[in-house]
């Protein structure tokens, strides 16, 4: 593994604005001096996770995690630390230095960065395809205006792009740049026969006479393709009959993980502007052709959980545009109580039966006007939920009614919060002219049967709480000292013997560290302590320190006290054993009296001792 050189890391982290790449995740604002916003790592409704762009690192006040602007990236894109200074270097044109020679070889660049790369090269590939004057450029460019109707201008906005029925050239492109062989049949672009040497002879290309769109991933990179259908699609592609194929999942690319164009969307959310949830990637390309440019869409599967909290994280509230066929309609059903569970707010568009439309016919036809006519008459979650059980509640028997409600109240117990299923509940009652309290009893008596009754509301719980088990050790007290005074981390390092910490846990195995580096006058400064920090958990406690004020005026008084403590903590377990001794002396002559009042009265006078870190400020 190539190894950064750590000024080069250092130089990073200065050059980086924190809130720029937490930005790209979280919706931020202001809150003083620091920025705040919903927090990525857990589930909630109102922000606790707090960013300070001058000291360069985040905490959540909810789940505890905190770090800075590398482990930002590590956490949120699962990536190695050299894989997150890369990444960042690349975002921010910052070159990269390495540790002994000039940088790493092709086999040494991580995995993930080399499909990165070949991605971009094949959009770019298959984009000029598209644009060129050969027979496929020709049909697919015909194909978009003429078939599908968008501009030439939004190919090349989208980077759409051809895969010719017979290609070699993005293979030729790729061998030429040396990627590492594992890359290269990774990345999902070429079916490869097990064991045979990678030529253009055996890259055979997993996308034929297809138009190509690129799917990036919510930082806009590109990490996959959707290919559609055309006429140039050839009798021997594998998958012919399919309209649209994706890439298969790579290191960079789960299908779940992932919404096409909600690297553009999030930046258009939030202030009346919700989100527009639409079935297909074409369907969200119109959308954005007219003007709407909230539209997202899943990839070619039903919704999953990780989509929806992805959406969250920039906007709760979601409007749902599934075709008006009943396949569109089940599709919303299904989403529906995954949604609720999510905590986001939904309405549907065009969702009742009279109403039924195909967002891409009806945007083409009638442009964003249409969208203004539809919000008017969207419906809420619930009533779109009650038109789709039971249509007509005028003219329904009470078996249909009770069916209905039963169908309802499974989805009302989906909901995130009490407020929400009351409303729910008062809401599906009107809609099946039956008493809300009828409704409210039967839901009731339905919880109290089914067994997620017991079931904890998704809410605002953090995954994982802050362990509170080593908060308030004296270690952790000394520490803080350290880090916000650090001119008395010398002092400290000759007064406190190291046998004194408890070296168990994070917070003693850094002050022991952190006391070593302040006695050998080698101590780096407090915003260049990479090199001392050995885990992640160390890593998220400085970080979790540095963000926190201080809450003490007096420095050498806290210090004074965490001394005491650790050495009444050090000592008197001795001392209590002493005097144990003592009293058996009679029954156990082993025990020599004379050292053990000796060590007794020597370990009194230690624990009388002042301490004297005032002094030595
Ligand atoms: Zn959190």
């Amino acid at each position: 593994m190539p190894v950064i050189k750590p000024t080069c890391v250092r130089d990073l982290k200065l050059r980086v604005n924190l809130a720029d790449v937490v930005s790209r995740v979280v919706t931020l604002r202001k809150a003083g001096a620091r920025l705040k916003g919903l927090c990525p790592f857990h589930n909630e409704k109102t922000p606790s996770f707090h960013v300070d762009p001058d000291k360069g690192f985040y905490k959540c006040f909810g789940c505890g995690k905190a770090g800075d602007v590398i482990t930002f990236v590590r956490e949120t894109e699962q990536l190695g630390f050299t894989e997150a200074v890369e990444a960042l270097g690349q975002r921010f044109g910052i070159v990269i230095e390495y540790e002994e020679g000039a940088g790493p070889s092709r086999e040494e660049r991580s995995l993930r960065q080399e499909i990165y790369e070949i991605h971009e090269l094949a959009a770019e590939h298959y984009h000029q395809v598209f644009k060129g004057a050969t027979p496929t450029g020709e049909f697919m460019r015909n194909y978009w205006v003429t078939a599908r109707k968008f501009t030439p201008e939004l190919a090349d906005e989208f980077k759409i792009g051809a895969a010719a029925p017979q290609d070699d050239g993005l293979a030729a492109v790729l061998l030429k740049r040396k990627f590492s062989e594992d890359a290269l049949r990774q990345c999902g672009l070429f079916f490869v026969r097990d064991g045979a040497a990678l030529t253009l002879g055996s890259l055979r290309p997993r996308f034929r006479g297809r138009l190509m769109i690129p799917i990036r991933d919510h930082q806009g990179r590109v990490v996959a393709f959707t290919a559609r259908q055309t006429d140039l699609t050839p009798a021997d592609d594998p998958a012919r009959e399919a309209k649209y194929v994706n890439s298969p999942e790579t290191p960079v690319f789960t299908k779940g993980n992932l919404l096409f164009n909600l690297d553009r969307a999030r930046t258009a959310v939030g202030e009346g502007k919700p989100f527009v949830l639409v079935e297909g990637q074409l369907d969200a390309l119109r959308c954005w052709s007219v003007g709407l440019k909230t539209a997202v869409a899943p990839q070619g599967t039903a919704i999953t959980d990780t989509q929806l909290v992805l959406l969250r994280r920039y906007c709760s509230q979601v409007e749902c545009f599934f075709d008006g066929d009943s396949a569109g309609q089940k599709a919303a059903l299904r989403f529906l109580p995954m949604a609720l569970k999510a905590g986001l707010e939904v309405r549907f568009l065009g969702g009742a039966a009279e109403t039924k439309s195909d967002p891409d016919v009806l945007f083409l036809a009638q442009g964003l006007a249409a969208y203004e006519a539809l919000r008017a008459n969207s419906l809420s979650a619930m009533a779109f939920a009650c038109h789709a059980v039971l249509p007509d509640p005028a003219n329904a028997s009470s078996e249909q009614k009770s069916r209905a409600s039963r169908t309802l109240l499974e989805l009302i117990g989906a909901a995130d919060s009490e407020v929400a299923r009351t409303e729910f509940i008062t809401e599906a009652a009107t809609h099946l002219r039956i008493m809300p309290t009828a409704l409210i009893s039967d839901y009731r008596r339905y919880h109290a049967r089914s067994p997620r009754a017991e079931r904890e509301p998704a809410g605002d719980k953090p995954s994982a709480p802050p362990s509170a088990a080593n908060t308030h050790t004296p270690e952790l007290h000394l520490l803080m000292v350290c880090l916000h005074y650090e001119n008395m981390g010398k002092p400290l390092s000759t007064v406190l013997p190291h046998d004194w910490i408890d070296a168990g846990h994070a917070a003693g195995a850094l002050l022991n560290r952190f006391l070593a580096e302040f006695e050998h006058d080698s101590w780096p400064g407090r915003d260049h302590l990479d090199g001392l920090l050995e885990t992640p958990e160390e890593k998220a406690l400085v970080a979790s320190l540095l963000f926190d004020t201080p809450a003490f005026d007096d420095p050498v008084k806290v210090a004074n006290e965490g001394l005491r403590l650790l050495r009444t903590r050090a000592l008197e377990p001795r001392l209590r054993q002493i005097e144990l001794d003592l009293a058996n002396h009679q029954a156990d002559s082993k025990a020599d009296p004379i050292s053990l009042l000796k060590e007794r009265s020597e370990i009194q006078r230690q624990l009388r001792q002042p301490l004297g870190l005032t002094a030595a400020v």
